[in-house]
């Protein structure tokens, strides 16, 4: 084959491959997500981790029990692979969850719960339920992790809020800020991205969120922002810079700017406005995660990346009736999934 000719299909993951497959059939989907979630090697029980486990089957047919449970010899219980992961109390055919981990993981603006009712079939609130739940799954808890270095770009968007567009064509109407929720975001280039929403952009909240996530040598970088420019936060680290847009200064010959910050935002606005058309203060910070999870994972395909929300999701369960998730909310975040 000549040199940068690739054969049709053979630049697909094994992953990539199995998804169609996998979202369209109730087998095939729980054999995906006991891969994805296991490994092609043992299987262990979700209570209590013994690994001599063995796959329930029918007594006529010999095939596979109809509710493809497991049976765990160490506690005698019985599983699915469902159990101890975000998929945990949710009738929804696996199948429609693959469907809807792998437009989640693959979509570059995200998929809204509208395309996933179209695509699967099922109820707007199905689809809505299986979303949020895939978002929670893809979330990271920022605090276990260690904190940003090297170049770090903060800056901070306000999205969401109905748009008025009578208004609009007359600029800004009054109040127009306060119906946006702030998003402040902290990029490490050729790094992670962090976003936070938040109540308001005061000194108090964005240094709380910068002092959390960023390491003191790091090299910061903004705009020059009253928050940044004015109120001392930005001390704490080794350097920081700043790009004056007033000015219509976008990047400094030293490298200074805040680029990709700003690239991320417009991803997360596009998204916004775009996909998901109109999201709640509420809710803003599952779609936060979302655009944050797609950023982190891209430099691997689709089908890690779906794989990679699954395996997150495992230890997560998601309550709405009772206050707290079983991952505590950040405090910059302010509120749990
Ligand atoms: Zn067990």
């Amino acid at each position: 084959m000549a040199k940068g000719q690739r054969s049709v299909g053979s630049a697909k993951s094994e992953i990539v491959a199995a998804l169609p497959k996998a979202c369209a059939s109730d087998l095939a989907a729980v054999e995906f997500f006991e891969t994805r979630r296991w490994g092609k090697t043992g299987p262990c029980c979700p209570r209590c981790g013994d690994t001599d486990v063995y796959k329930m089957t029918d007594r006529k047919t010999g095939q596979r029990n109809k509710r493809f449970l497991w049976m765990c010899n160490g506690c005698k219980k019985q599983y699915t692979v469902r159990v101890g992961t975000v998929l945990e109390e949710s009738l929804i055919p696996l199948r429609h969850w693959a469907y809807a981990f792998w437009a989640g993981a693959a979509s570059k603006k995200g998929v809204s719960s509208m395309q996933i009712q179209r695509m699967t079939g099922l109820t707007y609130k199905s689809a809505l339920f299986m979303m949020h739940r895939v978002r929670f799954a893809m979330a990271e808890d920022y605090r276990a992790l260690p904190k940003l270095t090297g170049t770090v770009e903060a800056d901070e968007a306000y999205v969401g809020g109905k748009p008025r567009y009578k208004q609009a064509a007359k600029g800004p109407a009054p109040g127009w800020l306060d119906r946006k929720t702030p998003v402040v975001s902290l990029v490490e280039r050729g790094g992670n991205i962090r976003s936070f929403v938040t109540a308001d952009v005061t000194a108090a909240n964005v240094g709380r969120i910068l002092e959390e996530n960023v390491s003191r040598e790091s090299h910061l970088m903004t705009d020059s922002a009253p928050i940044y420019a004015r109120t001392g936060i930005t001390k704490r680290f080794a350097r920081h810079g700043m790009t004056d847009h007033r000015k219509g200064e976008y990047a400094k010959p030293d490298g200074t700017h805040s680029n990709t910050v700003e690239s991320a935002f417009s991803l997360l606005k596009r998204g916004i406005y775009g996909t998901f058309h109109n999201v709640s203060r509420k809710h803003l910070h599952r779609y936060v995660a979302e655009f944050d999870f797609r950023w982190n994972a891209r430099k691997i395909d689709d089908g890690a990346r779906t794989e990679l929300a699954i395996r997150r999701g495992e230890g997560k369960r998601l309550r709405y009736r009772a206050p707290v998730a079983t991952l505590p909310p950040t405090p910059a975040q302010g509120r749990p999934f």
